[in-house]
C-alpha cells in the first residue's frame, strides 16, 4: 500500500516516502490514514483481507473505529500460530530470485542448483530483514507489540487460531475450514 501511494504520488505517498527511505517505521497515524483511504475504494466494498496488519493495539483500536465508521461488520481475525524455532528456519532459510521473485527455502524447498533459480537461473538473494540477527529482533518486536493482539481479539470473540507449523496443504485446508463459517 505504501509503494502504491508513493508510486501514485498522493499526498500521503509524499509524506511516507522519506520515512521509508530512511528505513524508519511509518507512524501509526499515517498508516491508518492510508488504510482508511484504501478501504474507501470500490474493490473493498464487499470485504478485504489484511496480511500482517494490524501489528499494534493502537492500530487495532483505530481500525475498529474505521470499520464502524464505514459500516463494515466485525472482522474475522486468524492467528497463524508457528513456534519460533520453525519461524527462524523459515525466515533465515528463505531466498528470493533476483530476477523473477520466486521464493525458495534452503532447508525445506531448496533450488535444484545452489544459489540459482530453477525457473530463470537468476541469483538467489537473502532479504536484509531475513538475516538471523534481524529475525531475532523482529520476533522480539512481535512478542512485545503484536502478541497482545491475540488477547484483544479473543475478548471480542473474533479470533481463530490455525496451526501454521503444518504443511502448506494442511494449513490451506485448515484456513478453508475456518472461512467456511463466514458468509461475507
Ligand atoms: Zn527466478
Amino acid at each position: 500500500m505504501f509503494r502504491d501511494a508513493i508510486g501514485h504520488g498522493t499526498d500521503l505517498g509524499r509524506q511516507v516516502k522519506p520515512i521509508m527511505e530512511r528505513g524508519e517505521l511509518v507512524p501509526d497515524d499515517l498508516v491508518m490514514k492510508l488504510v482508511e483511504q484504501r478501504l474507501a475504494r470500490p474493490d473493498c466494498a464487499h470485504g478485504f483481507v489484511f496480511d500482517g496488519f494490524p501489528r499494534t493495539i493502537g492500530q487495532a483500536s483505530q481500525l475498529d473505529g474505521i470499520l464502524a465508521r464505514r459500516g463494515f461488520g466485525k472482522p474475522l481475525v486468524i492467528d497463524l500460530a508457528v513456534s519460533s524455532d520453525k519461524l527462524m528456519r523459515r525466515l533465515t532459510g528463505r531466498r528470493m530470485c533476483s530476477v523473477g521473485g520466486e521464493i525458495y527455502n534452503v532447508y525445506d524447498a531448496p533450488p535444484k542448483s545452489d544459489g540459482k533459480c530453477d525457473v530463470d537461473g537468476g541469483d538467489l538473494i537473502q532479504r536484509a530483514d531475513d538475516r538471523p540477527e534481524v529475525v531475532t529482533e523482529r520476533l522480539a518486536a512481535y512478542e512485545r507489540l503484536t502478541r497482545p493482539l491475540t488477547d484483544y481479539y479473543q475478548r471480542q470473540g473474533v479470533l481463530e487460531t490455525v496451526d501454521a507449523g503444518a504443511s502448506v496443504e494442511e494449513v490451506g485446508r485448515a484456513l478453508r475450514e475456518v472461512l467456511k463459517g463466514v458468509k461475507s
